[in-house]
């Protein structure tokens, strides 16, 4: 679809989704706060007011429909740490769009009729569980759903089904390819596996070069979040150049975090998705929370969607250390980078302000004493020159560290709250 259809579509879908947010209350309140004079398409999409997930919380469980109760047809929830869970409610049609993004992205990193999809996260309020299996159904793959699952038996149901394509929690792709490292070489030989979506955590391209090596599949990033529905906005095609963002469901835009104000493409802020077509819970210009930026570029496939850049982490994963902001993903990234470690870690903060980054490393590293004090000495002075901050470096056997069959939890922090 050209550019000019596609903001065609934009247009139309955008003067809806007013309409239904005015069903709202919060959502109305800003409306009427904001004092719109004429809004007529995408381009002035500045003028509409910002939804925060405090917006959400606060209304929960059911503040934020704009349908009545009867008419939803499911209810999801995020996996989010807060208190309260982000809820998010789906109409019929919600769903029937869901699923077809979905098998959108599915199709776009190469899954077609034949494949066996096996999904190995939770398949209960969990937005990556019915989504993707709605979506690999929608696509005519033969789905196994397999659920929550530890890594031994997750690989014995791909090797058993002869599965081809898995949806995976980034954290938990790397568990995969630890089990699969520990088996006899010859386990790999018995799978088919080729392609996997990872999606619902912050990663980093050093992490997938991990698991894709391991694995040795190709691995694709997949985003999405609860209150716009689940994994489906955007997802990266076979060439890997950012993640595509369906902009005929989405609009996109990235704003400087502290002014709101809206940036330019390859600008770094906060993502803000403003979603088209959902009918049980609009919203406009949801601050995310998660630092990327646009990318600007065309990509081999030609798409016409807009792309963005992987994130780079999410506001409030930053942690201050002597006054000094720090993304945990900038340790992993670096940590990554060395062959000898396998992607586990742990950033333990404690005393008043002390940083240790504790990380695991593979059986051959670990039983050579010279790799393991030179990779302390590399890490802690690289660790120095990118972020600034002076850390001690603990290196430990592999499966050491604790592992969470949830999203991974890469921060201790012990200090002392003055
Ligand atoms: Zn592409």
């Amino acid at each position: 679809m050209d550019r000019t259809s596609l903001e065609k579509i934009q247009r139309e879908k955008l003067l809806v989704a007013i309409r239904r947010a005015n069903k709202v209350p919060f959502l109305r309140q800003k409306l009427r706060e904001a004092k719109l004079e004429s809004i007529t398409g995408p381009s002035d999409i500045a003028k509409l007011p910002f939804t925060f997930k405090k917006d959400i919380i606060e209304c929960f469980p059911f503040g934020a429909l704009a349908v009545p109760i009867t008419k939803v047809a499911r209810i999801h929830t995020s996996s989010g740490s807060t208190n309260k869970p982000i809820t998010t409610f789906y109409t019929k049609n919600d769903l029937r769009v869901w699923s077809e993004l979905m098998a959108r992205g599915l199709a776009g990193i190469g899954a077609k009729k034949g494949d066996i999809f096996q999904n190995t996260t939770s398949q209960g309020l969990f937005t990556g569980g019915l989504g993707l299996i709605s979506g690999a159904e929608r696509l005519g793959l033969v789905v196994v759903p397999l659920g929550s699952a530890n890594p031994d038996k997750q690989l014995e149901t791909m090797r058993d089904f002869g599965v081809t394509v898995f949806h995976a929690i980034p954290s938990f792709g790397l568990r995969l390819a630890e089990a699969l490292e520990s088996k006899e070489n010859a386990m790999r030989a018995t799978l088919k596996i080729r392609l996997a979506l990872c999606g619902a955590e912050p990663w980093t391209k050093e992490m997938r070069r991990k698991i894709e090596g391991t694995l040795e599949i190709d691995a694709f990033n997949n985003y999405g979040f609860a209150e716009a529905g689940g994994p489906g906005i955007g997802v990266e095609c076979i060439f890997k150049n950012g993640l595509h963002v369906w902009e005929d469901h989405f609009i996109m835009e990235v704003v400087d975090p502290k002014t709101g104000e809206q940036l330019e493409a390859e600008e770094e802020g906060e993502l803000v998705i403003t979603p088209l077509d959902r009918e049980a819970m609009p919203l406009l210009r949801y601050r995310t929370g998660d630092i990327t930026r646009i990318i600007d570029g065309k990509c081999e496939c030609g798409r016409t969607h807009r792309m963005m850049e992987w994130m780079r982490g999410r506001i409030d994963d930053m942690i201050k250390i002597r006054g000094v902001g720090l993304y945990p993903s900038n340790i992993e990234r670096l940590i990554a980078s060395h062959a000898e470690s396998n992607g586990q870690f742990q950033i333990v903060l404690s005393g008043i302000d002390d940083m240790l980054v504790r990380l695991e490393v593979n059986n051959a590293a670990w039983r050579d004493p010279t790799a393991v004090a030179n990779l302390k000495t590399t890490l802690a002075h690289e660790i120095k020159r990118q972020t600034l901050l002076r850390t001690d470096v603990e290196i430990v056997a592999s499966g050491t560290l604790p592992r969470s069959d949830g999203k991974a939890r890469h921060i201790v922090d012990l200090r002392r709250i003055s």
